[in-house]
């Protein structure tokens, strides 16, 4: 790393590929963000680059496949640019991708939040590029993030990091200990996004329910003092652990002032056998029981559940019997991965593979009883009055939007909804029956 001369940046333009999760991007938001006030800007649909940054994901085999295409496309389309790959996947293999053709710079998940730093003077490496990742243990600090997404909302990191050591998963490997910053500082966060015009805020981080951890904090009050944010008048809760998302919790969302009825929940398994196999915290018992908590108090909430499909161990029995379990779950959709082989993960010493058909198979039947149950969601909803908080459409599209309860809503283009709250009137599916449209417009709700 050398001393930066800020003027080299002087017309310079970046162009940016994300790959994974919500914090990915977000995070990428906040790259974006800190190069612009540099004075790089970002490149226009078909100007080239001179700046590269790729945001990796270590996820799944195919997650890694796609980084490597992406920095063999960017290179060949921006030739001569100063190509930085940071990310899981740039934590977990920084060594290897430090020789993919083209690559400047490699930087591991603590150096996320200092791209700029190594940037130099933008001059090209002549052979292998550098890699700066340190071990995962001792990775402690907290790279803040919130960042306005391409649409409307806001994503407000609040965590990082995970202990939970699940026997599949890179991410403690890659994100390294769970830790958090102090809820005052995601306050004045959540005041600042306000303060922008920001309406709506989806909170996120790796295992957001262990917030607190390392602040002697609980999630429960970040929950209760974000609440009292003035101009915010939606949050969503991303993804939460089941054991972690107390009733107290459920309870406090189902009375709270911008809390919406949204949850997010990993399930991974529907066996009980399969659930000890992978580590996880909870039973199937459990987590039907947190189902019934929401509807209990909220019951037109959405309720978005992810599972693993072919793990090792899961049997085609175990399948059948997750089969059934989810079936009867209260559930509104169904988000659907295949179990990836990951190198040095514990369910390697798992038996029981699970050939890739059958996998694509149980994948495919997952897929379809999610959409079933989506329909039947937002069907019930049809003839309703909901809040929908409209976003920019992009040309050509039609103008959508999500209700509280998460349900798309599209209508006509009409620049005067852009990021406000409009009751309108669903009446019906869109011709994908991806959306429901607003047959009504009733009036503004803000
Ligand atoms: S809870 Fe388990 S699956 Fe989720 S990030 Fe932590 S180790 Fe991975």
């Amino acid at each position: 790393m050398q001393m930066i001369d800020k003027s080299v940046f002087k017309d310079k333009k970046a162009v940016y590929y994300t790959l994974g999760c919500k914090l990915n991007f977000s995070e990428t938001a906040t790259i974006e963000r800190q190069l612009q006030e540099a004075g790089i800007r970002t490149a226009k649909r078909g100007e080239t680059a001179d700046i590269c940054i790729i945001n990796s994901c270590a996820v799944t085999q195919e997650a890694e496949k796609k980084c490597r295409q992406a920095i063999h496309k960017l290179v060949r389309q921006n030739p001569g640019a100063f190509v930085v790959v940071t990310g899981c996947y740039a934590q977990l293999s920084a060594e290897k991708l430090s020789k993919e053709l083209g690559v400047d710079v490699v930087l591991g998940i603590d150096k996320k939040g200092n791209v700029l730093d190594y940037l130099g003077n933008l001059a090209k490496h002549e052979d292998a590029g550098e890699w700066f990742a340190q071990p995962s243990k001792d990775i402690r600090n907290f790279v803040h993030s919130c960042s306005r997404g391409d649409r409307t909302r806001y994503f407000l990191k609040v965590q990082d990091g995970c202990d939970y050591f699940c026997t599949y998963c890179t991410i403690p490997f890659a994100r390294g200990r769970s830790r958090n910053p102090r809820i005052e500082e995601l306050v004045e966060k959540a005041r600042m996004a306000a303060g922008e015009g920001g309406k709506e805020i989806v909170i996120t981080g790796v295992n957001i329910g262990d917030f607190g951890k390392s602040t002697g904090e609980s999630f429960l009050s970040l929950v209760k003092e974000l609440d009292k944010v003035e101009g915010i008048s939606r949050y969503r809760i991303s993804s939460i652990e089941p054991n972690l998302l107390t009733d107290e919790i459920i309870e406090y969302v189902a009375s709270s002032r911008a809390f919406m009825p949204h949850f997010h929940i990993p399930l991974q398994a529907g066996s009980d056998e399969v659930l000890k196999l992978m580590h996880r915290r909870y039973d199937t018992s459990l987590f039907a029981h947190k189902i019934s908590k929401v509807r209990e108090v909220m019951p037109d909430a959405f309720i978005g559940v992810d599972v693993i499909v072919g793990a090792r161990g899961e049997s085609d029995e175990l399948f059948e019997k997750a089969y059934g379990f989810i079936k009867d779950l209260e559930i509104s959709q169904l988000h659907v991965f295949s179990y990836s082989e990951r190198p040095g993960t514990q369910a390697l010493k798992i038996d029981g593979a699970v050939s890739p058909a059958e996998k694509h198979r149980r994948s495919q039947l997952l897929i379809g009883l999610s959409e079933e149950k989506r329909l039947a969601f937002y069907e019930r909803h049809i003839g309703r009055e909901a809040v929908v908080l409209f976003e920019k459409p992009r040309p050509g599209m039609p103008m959508g939007g999500f209700t509280d309860n998460y349900i798309r809503v599209e209508c006509a283009p009409n620049k005067d909804f852009v990021n406000r709250l409009v009751r309108v009137r669903l009446d019906g599916f869109n011709e994908e029956k991806s959306a429901l449209l607003a047959g009504g417009i009733i009036g503004y709700a803000d």
